[in-house]
């Protein structure tokens, strides 16, 4: 942190606030002894993908469907998402089966869509040092989940967060999605450290996403436990119901099987570590 600046004068910092966290995701609560699952597509690419995900992801105990409308993609000639339309169907889903529903914002030009239908604002990466998107979420009162940028430090990370908070909105979720390293077995690397660190430094929970870290199907499950036995208060975790046929993210996507393998095998170890899986 800077040295002219005391880390008590930070909104984030655990000097500040010791413990006690709690955000209110439309009733579904995130702190605590509870973790609580955020699960669905990479992106929502049919009314019937979504409802078939989020009926089996709801059913093996997600307590929130995640879902993206709005796809940042590094390639302008892949599937950019539904937009508008993946955004209704998202919503349709939430209310279908009553439980909140997150997204990512990806135009700042948004946000008060997004204020009105969404329950969890999700910042991408991608976004994450966007100050005037996070000034703007800032001022209104819907909870942020805000991931860490592929090539951002943890301190970086909690100013951008400082941000939201400074505005007047308390209700910010940390996301951790693994930065870029060396190593090329997995997509990103997911630095157990950098968790512990934020733990340390700041009050604020922590979400851990492993599906787009691992960028592989078959480290998704070890890396969404390590998450848990390191701390995290939530997971976000891409389940599809075809994960072969899907339009983004297709090597990482859980089929609905295997994300319900993955929940049995968190439930042990949120036990070992004093923690409980939320039931959905
Ligand atoms: C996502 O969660 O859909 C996503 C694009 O993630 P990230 O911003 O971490 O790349
Ligand atoms: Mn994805």
């Amino acid at each position: 942190m800077p040295k002219y600046c005391t880390m008590e004068a930070y909104r984030f910092s655990r000097e500040r606030k010791s413990s006690g966290t709690v955000v209110d995701v439309s009733g579904v609560k995130v702190g605590g002894r509870e973790i609580v699952i955020a699960a669905g597509p990479c992106s929502v690419e049919s009314e019937e993908q979504l409802m078939d995900t989020a009926k089996g992801v709801i059913g093996a105990g997600a307590g929130i469907i995640r879902g993206g409308a709005f796809k940042p993609r590094t390639s302008p000639y892949s599937f950019q998402g539904l937009g508008k339309e993946g955004l209704g169907i998202l919503k349709e889903a939430g209310r279908r089966f009553d439980v909140p529903i997150v997204t990512e914002l990806m135009d700042t030009g948004l946000v008060e869509l997004y204020s009105r239908d969404v329950d969890l604002i999700q910042v991408g990466a991608r976004n994450s040092q966007n100050f005037d998107m996070l000034k703007r979420l800032g001022k209104q009162k819907r909870p942020v989940l805000l991931k860490n940028g592929t090539g951002t430090s943890v301190q970086e990370w909690l100013m951008s967060s400082e941000y939201v908070l400074s505005e007047g909105n308390s209700s910010v979720i940390l996301c951790y999605r693994g930065a870029k390293s060396i190593e090329g077995a997995t997509r990103f690397s997911m630095d157990m450290g950098a968790i512990a660190m934020a733990r340390k430094l700041s009050h604020m929970l922590i979400c851990v996403d492993p599906s787009h870290a691992a960028g592989r199907r078959e480290f998704v499950a070890p890396m969404a436990l390590a998450a848990i036995a390191a701390g995290a208060d939530m997971l976000e975790i891409e389940v599809h119901n075809d994960p072969d046929k899907a339009l983004s993210d297709r090597e990482q996507q859980l089929s609905i099987g295997e994300f319900e393998e993955l929940m049995n095998r968190a439930r042990d170890v949120a036990k070992a570590v004093g923690r409980s899986i939320r039931k959905g």
